[in-house]
């Protein structure tokens, strides 16, 4: 089954009547306010995904703090950045399994998803489902982060707040059967494993801060050091800025930016958001054509995750990839 076509066709419109005029820009579709889901009414926190979100955000507040510093720390990161978050994210969970923009061996796929895991940006099949859902009905109601709700409720809020739909099996069933068919993504479902596999890659990452600390240090005070910084540098910090960069995508690309297509929503390209999201901040170009492994479609619209798939191509790791249909 598959739920993504080329076309972004929200099935279900907003009441004009309830529309008015914002401050978000004047090209393309006119920008409009929208009611939050329906689902997520009346208001309620989930806890354990806000504790977890308030605590990292903590972890990686330490990185202020001299002592914590270190520059293997620091590199871990910015490598951690495209290791995790580019290939667990934008080629992983966005382009391969939400959108099927390529295929590749199963082991590699497989891979690919539990380096998405380690940013803690849920499980394979829940984030599927729900981007899924995203450009189904795209900023209109349904839409589970649209920000022309409120821009603080498509970056974040969506996450920590309850949707009673998102968890149902009729969603999963709608969204994500294809995924589920396959018993490694179900496992990862089934008493929230996926969140183990976090949980542990941030201990493997501990752990290895601590060998190398004591090795260059030669004494335990070191390894507890260098212990606690490749936490908050390579485990925090870049889990941080990934998540804030997966979030953008969803915020700061459908109110900000220019537009190349005119699709039904209001999503745009930014470049900023290109940068540090590896290449997802083309958005505009991605709801126009969401099959499309690429998402640069302009020569200036450097799309870094693009080239890693044809790169993959080249090697005989990717098949059947998607290209855009340019003008
Ligand atoms: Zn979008
Ligand atoms: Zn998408």
């Amino acid at each position: 089954m598959s739920t993504i076509t080329d076309e972004t066709k929200p099935s279900a419109q907003t009441d004009e009547a309830e529309l008015g005029p914002n401050d978000m820009g004047t090209t393309g579709r006119d920008p409009q306010r929208i009611p939050l889901p329906e689902a997520t009414q009346p208001l309620k926190i989930v806890w354990s995904y806000a504790a977890v979100l308030i605590l990292i955000h903590a972890a990686a507040l330490l990185a202020f703090v001299p002592y914590l510093f270190t520059w293997s720390g620091v590199i871990l990161a910015i490598l951690g950045h495209f290791f995790f978050g580019m290939l667990g994210i934008t080629v992983g969970y966005h382009r391969l399994l939400t959108h099927r923009g390529f295929t590749c061996p199963r082991w590699l796929e497989h891979t690919f998803a539990i380096l998405g895991i380690c940013n803690l940006q849920d499980s394979p099949a829940r984030w599927v489902a729900i981007h899924r859902m995203h450009h189904q009905h795209s900023d209109h109601q349904p839409d589970p982060h649209s920000p022309l709700a409120s821009f603080l409720w498509g970056h974040v809020g969506w996450v920590v707040c309850r949707h009673r739909d998102l968890d149902s099996t009729s969603h999963y069933e709608r969204y994500v059967r294809d995924l589920l068919r396959d018993p490694f993504y179900l496992k990862l479902e089934r008493y929230r494993g996926w969140f183990f596999v976090f949980v542990a890659h941030a201990a493997l990452i501990t752990l290895a801060g601590g060998i190398y600390g004591y090795l260059v240090g030669g004494s335990a005070a070191e390894a507890v050091r260098f212990a606690a910084s490749w936490y908050v540098w390579a485990v925090a910090v870049r889990t941080v800025f990934v998540l804030h960069g997966t979030w953008a995508v969803n915020s700061v690309t459908h109110v900000i930016g220019y537009r190349n297509y005119e699709t039904r929503d209001n999503s745009r390209n930014h470049w900023l958001v290109a940068l540090f999201s590896h290449g997802e901040g083309w958005h505009n170009n991605h709801h126009a054509q969401p099959r499309s492994a690429m998402h640069g479609h302009r020569w200036w619209e450097f799309d870094m995750s693009w080239w890693v798939i044809a790169t993959l191509e080249k090697v005989g790791l990717a098949k059947d990839v998607v290209r855009p249909k340019l003008d």
